[in-house]
C-alpha cells in the first residue's frame, strides 16, 4: 500500500492538489476534514460533538482522530472508507506529533509504511497578511470577519501544533518540500514527480473515497 501524506498550512492547497492527484493517479484521497464534515452533515453523535470544534477552527481531540484513522485503516474499514488497499493521499492527518506517533503505530500494526510526506511550503506571513487584510476590509460583515478570524486561528494552530511534524518527518528521511507559492500546475507537476508512476483510476474513474456513511465503530464520542 502506497501512503503519501500531504502537510501544509490551511490555504496551502492540500485539498486542491489531492483532488487533482486523485484524478491522475490510482491513489485515493483520504481527508479527515471530509470525514468529519460528512459526520456533521449526517447529524451523527460524532458529528454533533465535533461541529462546534470545526466552526471554531480548533482541533478535534487526538483520541477521536486516532480512533477514526484506526477505523479507516484497520480491519473494520469504518466511515465508509474502502478501496484504499492500493494506496491513498492523506490530507489532514496527522495534525500534531502525538497523532504522528499514533499513526506510525497504526501503520506498524497493519504492516504498512509512509512512502512520502510532502510539505507544501507557503509563506505563513503572507497568509496571515491576507487574512488581516480581509478582517480590516470586512466592513462589519460578520460572516466574513468570523471566517477570517477562524482561518487566522487555524493558522496559529498549524504553526504551533502541526508544523513540528516537518522536522519529525525530516528526521525519518520521509519529508519532501514543495514551494506551495508556485502555480497550481507547477505544484502538481512536482508532486507527480515525487509520487512517480501514474496509474489508472479504478473502473468507475472515481478515486475519491466515500465518506458519507457514518458507521461508528471504535471511535470514542
Ligand atoms: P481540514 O479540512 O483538514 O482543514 O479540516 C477541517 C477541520 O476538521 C479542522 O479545522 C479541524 O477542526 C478538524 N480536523 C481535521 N483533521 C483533524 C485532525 N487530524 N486532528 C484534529 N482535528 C482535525
Amino acid at each position: 500500500m502506497r501512503i503519501i501524506v500531504l502537510l501544509g498550512a490551511p490555504g496551502a492547497g492540500k485539498g486542491t492538489q489531492a483532488d487533482i492527484l486523485k484524478k491522475v493517479s490510482g491513489l485515493k484521497h483520504l481527508s479527515t476534514g471530509d470525514i468529519l464534515r460528512a459526520q456533521v452533515k449526517a447529524g451523527t453523535p460524532l458529528g454533533k460533538k465535533v461541529e462546534p470544534i470545526l466552526v471554531e477552527g480548533d482541533l478535534v481531540d487526538d483520541q477521536t482522530m486516532i480512533g477514526i484513522m484506526n477505523d479507516c485503516l484497520g480491519e473494520k474499514k469504518g466511515f465508509g472508507v474502502d478501496g484504499v488497499e492500493s494506496g491513498f493521499i492523506l490530507d489532514g492527518f496527522p495534525r500534531n506529533i502525538n497523532q504522528g506517533i499514533a499513526f506510525d503505530k497504526i501503520l506498524e500494526k497493519c504492516g504498512h509504511v509512509i512512502e512520502h510526506v510532502v510539505y507544501l511550503d507557503v509563506d505563513e506571513r503572507i497568509l496571515f497578511d491576507r487574512i488581516e487584510h480581509r478582517i480590516k476590509n470586512s466592513n462589519g460583515c460578520k460572516r466574513t470577519d468570523d471566517n477570517a478570524r477562524t482561518l487566522k486561528h487555524r493558522l496559529e494552530i498549524f504553526t504551533e501544533q502541526t508544523k513540528p511534524l516537518v522536522p519529525f518527518y525530516e528526521e525519518k528521511g520521509l519529508l519532501r518540500r514543495i514551494d506551495g507559492m508556485n502555480s497550481i500546475e507547477s505544484v502538481t507537476e512536482e508532486l507527480l514527480s515525487i509520487i512517480g508512476n501514474r496509474q489508472q483510476s479504478n473502473s468507475s474513474g472515481d478515486s475519491s473515497i466515500e465518506t458519507n456513511l457514518p458507521p461508528l465503530k471504535s471511535v470514542c464520542i
